[in-house]
């Protein structure tokens, strides 16, 4: 199939990417010619596992190609709309001129029998008013909603082996066409569920709610266990023996970030709101709270560590990025936590395997180091917030020799608290005993 993909973000240079793998004929659209540029020498814009081979052979095999004109979409189809939506700057709404824009640009070039799938997370109700302004500009294209679930780190595998497909259509014809995108996945059993705009918009912020209150829910927990000298990673293993629990999601620490989690959640919010049913998720506002207090909990214990004043004191952070195998940083309560303890006097130095160059154009204030040894050196305590896994397996004994004191807080409980105490250190845990 003739595909063009608009928007080569963290979602859409994937999914382009995984549509030519596919076999389907590609055209990749982005205003951004710098990402664009990187594109089309086969090169990722950002850092995610798998991408550049499947980018590499697909643009080397000519069923990839990349424009930053609106215009290259004529050739194709099927179109995917995957631009960003961001929260809006003033309010806790989704900004959706990106997505208005590309549907805009696109109008144009559409013919009888295109579709349009939407794959960007927007709020309910938005595929229904877009379609209005498609069926109003008389093309005889049609429009469906496919939202995305891919996550960072996983997302080539994500994409190409979904766990589910949910078609919102508002016609039998448009789920046929999908079928036959999706082909592939669908030979092996991927589950697929055919409904309407609205219900396939829910699904996906309901998801992402779910996940979000599941990690504010351990981390209230760990508030709690913290008050009383209990331990939420025994907890949490207790509970998610249950299998209505499960132990997924509800790892205790300094909380969730990135570009979905926390922007879906308050839109989710403010769309309730709109439709007169804010009372149904008011909830997700203590989620979104619980979770942003996790960070400054992690900014008390460093203060703590250092006797009441982080002030010209030396503190590692290791970990910039939202979570780890992404270079990602939006909303990362890593950086967010990294920057706070720098706008309180502390001589930051932090460190992240991909992360760095996004970090430093947020956050150019804060010094940054390659090397964890770099930044470990001479440090007063060291700040765990992010899980790569050179963080989880360092050695407590030789990082000892490289600090100024053996003090850590692990943000993201995944050291082993015995081990870095034998070795000395004074180590401090989300919830932990
Ligand atoms: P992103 O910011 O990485 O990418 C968005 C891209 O859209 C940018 O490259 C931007 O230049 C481009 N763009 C903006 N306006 C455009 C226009 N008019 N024409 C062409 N390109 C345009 O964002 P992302 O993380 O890829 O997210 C995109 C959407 O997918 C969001 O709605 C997000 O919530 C959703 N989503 C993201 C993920 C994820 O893990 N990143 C997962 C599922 C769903």
């Amino acid at each position: 199939m003739r595909v063009s993909v608009i928007g080569c973000g963290y979602l859409g240079a994937v999914h382009a990417s995984a549509m030519a793998e596919l076999g389907h004929e590609v055209i990749g659209i982005d205003v951004d010619e710098r990402k664009i540029e990187a594109l089309a020498a086969g090169q990722p814009p950002f850092f995610e596992p798998g991408l550049p081979e499947i980018l590499t052979s697909a643009t080397a095999s000519g069923n990839l190609e990349f424009s930053t004109d609106i215009a290259a979409a004529a050739s194709a189809t099927v179109h995917f709309i995957a631009v960003g939506t961001p929260q809006a700057k003033d309010s806790a709404s989704a900004d959706l001129t990106y997505v208005d824009a590309a549907l805009h640009g696109l109008l144009p070039h559409l013919k009888a029998g295109d579709l349009i799938v939407g794959k960007s997370t927007v709020p309910v109700g938005t595929a229904e008013r877009l379609a209005a302004i498609v069926a109003e500009h008389g093309s005889g294209a049609t429009l469906a909603w496919n939202p995305e679930f891919l996550r960072e780190g996983f997302a080539v595998k994500d994409t190409l082996e979904p766990d589910r497909l949910v078609y919102g259509v508002a016609d039998q014809t448009a789920a046929d066409v999908l079928d036959e995108v999706y082909a592939q996945a669908l030979s092996t059993g991927t589950p697929r569920i055919i409904t309407d705009y609205a219900t396939a918009e829910l699904v996906k912020v309901a998801a992402n709610a779910f996940l979000a209150t599941k990690i504010s829910f351990i981390n209230a927990m760990a508030e709690i266990s913290e008050v009383v000298g209990a331990d939420v990673k025994e907890l949490a293993d207790a509970i998610g023996h249950d299998v209505r629990i499960g132990r997924k999601f509800l790892n205790a620490g300094v909380g969730f970030g990135g570009g979905c989690l926390p922007k879906d959640i308050r839109a989710f919010t403010a769309r309730a709101e709109e439709l007169g049913r804010g009372e149904s998720v008011a909830f997700l506002k203590q989620v979104d709270a619980i979770n942003l207090r996790r960070r400054q909990r992690v900014i008390d214990l460093a203060v703590d560590a250092l006797d009441g004043s982080v002030n010209g004191k030396k503190i590692a952070v290791l970990g910039v990025t939202f979570k780890p195998e992404s270079d990602d940083v939006r909303d990362s309560p890593a950086l967010d936590v990294a920057v706070q303890l720098k706008g309180l006097g502390a001589n930051v130095v932090a460190t992240d395997p991909q992360g760095i160059e996004n970090a430093r154009r947020r956050h150019p204030q804060l010094e940054y180091v390659e090397s964890t040894d770099d930044a470990l050196r001479d440090a007063q305590v060291t700040v765990l917030v992010t899980e790569w896994a050179e963080y989880r397996n360092l050695d407590p004994a030789r990082s000892g020799d490289l600090v100024a004191s053996r003090s850590i807080i692990d943000g993201r409980n995944v050291l082993n608290p015995a081990e870095w105490r034998a070795a000395g250190w004074a180590f401090v845990g989300m919830g932990r005993r």
